[in-house]
């Protein structure tokens, strides 16, 4: 936004560690990152790294009740190999979209755990969601009521939960998705109506749906939505024709980006939902607990890498131009969701262990300023040919950016 009045350069970020550097080459998935670009056979592209998502999944086994099941929300990167590898690592996967339903299917997802939520569902992607026998988080009275037409059309169960718009925020949100008029879910007052429908009109109800926010780094703000959350769907369960077997409490689980920002305390997320489980074994006993994440799951696993085209000095300034930029790579121009644009971490992938320092933007090839992937950064002094790597890639990448905005070619994505 304001880049040209601050004068400072911003503070240099914290090293990402999860990507190990041998001989100053990033490694990914065990492969130094100029044989990979090798590999890949151009630039720029987004590489994966399989272990870094078997890890963090792991991570959260074990910090997570057993009995909590783990979703994988596919659009924080739906690459089919990506969907692939986390459908044999999550319980379930959650789609936002008929296009992304058929994804997690051919991803071998079982039907039975997979759940499909979004505004604005089409006539013919309920019919799909009833056809597959997937569970439907339902945003509308609509929905039900074409749910319960398809359902009696094909002969088939129509799974649905309601998504609740909830009456309280997730605190400390980069992006608040409930609490206030939203076009999300169902508003909580509504749901004495709604739920006497979905009583009388013939649909399989499950359970219920609540996502209040995105991006969120505060333990304390997510137990709090959580705990909200588990309150509501308690008062509400008295109104559902049958017991709660379904329970989605959200996600919101943020990744840090930005210099200063600290790791969420998962330790305490893990015991909040502990308590939680504890609960619902006595209140809703059938209640399978359900917890949500796009971001986390994938987010740090996931590097963009673009080469250095030119180097070029204006008024003292050094800009890297690279052959990558905000229309690969929306977020980290600062274009997606950011109010104040700040760097995402950047390094030279192939001098990652360089001493030899010096201020330097990294710029793309489009004709806007807007395409800026570093800001005057300390980097390693690069040449024409390195490879500039912006980290915390894996999540709203390639998919969330106007690739075809200039008529550059598209990137490449890799699982490695
Ligand atoms: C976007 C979204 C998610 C994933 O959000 P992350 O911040 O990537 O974890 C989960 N659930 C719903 C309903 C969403 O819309």
């Amino acid at each position: 936004m304001s880049n040209s009045e601050n004068p400072r350069p911003t503070p240099v970020h914290a090293a990402m560690e999860q990507f190990p550097v041998v001989g100053g080459e990033l490694l990914v998935g065990g492969m130094p990152l100029s044989r990979l670009a090798q590999r890949v056979g151009q630039t720029p592209f987004y590489a994966y790294d399989r272990g870094l998502l078997r890890a963090r999944v792991l991570e959260l086994r074990n910090v997570l009740p057993k009995s909590v099941k783990l979703h994988y929300a596919m659009k924080a990167n739906p690459m089919p190999a990506v969907v692939g590898f986390m459908a044999g690592l999550v319980d379930g996967i959650d789609v936002a979209s008929a296009g992304e339903l058929q994804v997690a299917l051919n991803a071998g997802a079982n039907p039975l755990e997979v759940s499909f939520a979004g505004p604005g569902k089409k006539t013919a992607e309920l019919r799909q969601a009833v056809a597959a026998g997937v569970l439907v988080n339902i945003e509308s009275f609509r929905e039900v009521t074409e749910l319960a037409g398809i359902s009696a059309e094909l002969g088939l169960p129509a799974r649905v939960a309601v998504r609740v718009n909830p009456d309280f925020e997730l605190k400390g949100s980069g992006m608040k998705m409930g609490g206030g008029p939203k076009q999300f879910g169902v508003d909580v007052e509504q749901m004495p109506e709604l739920m006497a429908l979905i009583g009388s009109s013939g649909v399989q109800f499950e359970g219920f749906h609540l996502f209040a926010g995105s991006q969120n780094l505060k333990a304390e703000s997510i137990c709090e939505a959580q705990q909200k959350s588990y309150e509501l769907a308690l008062r509400l369960s008295d109104l559902a024709p049958t017991p709660v077997r379904f329970l989605n409490l959200g996600g919101g689980f943020g990744i840090p980006y930005f210099p200063g920002e600290q790791r969420l305390d998962l330790t305490t997320v893990g015991h909040n939902l502990a308590d939680i489980c504890q609960r619902a074994a006595n209140d809703m006993p059938e209640a399978g607990i359900v917890i949500e994440l796009g971001r986390y799951l994938v987010g740090e696993a996931g590097i963009y890498v673009a080469k250095v085209v030119d180097r070029k000095v204006s008024r003292g300034q050094v800009f890297l131009v690279t052959d990558g930029g905000l229309h690969h790579h929306l977020s980290a121009s600062g274009n997606f969701g950011q109010v104040v644009r700040k760097n995402y971490p950047v390094t030279v992938g192939n001098r990652a262990d360089a001493t030899d320092l010096e201020t330097a933007s990294v710029v793309g090839p489009l004709c806007t300023p807007l395409d800026l992937l570093a800001d005057r950064m300390k980097l390693p002094v690069a040449q024409v040919g390195d490879l500039v790597v912006v980290y915390q890639s894996g999540a709203y990448g390639a998919s969330a950016s106007p690739q075809s905005f200039l008529g550059h070619p598209p990137c490449v994505e890799v699982l490695v």
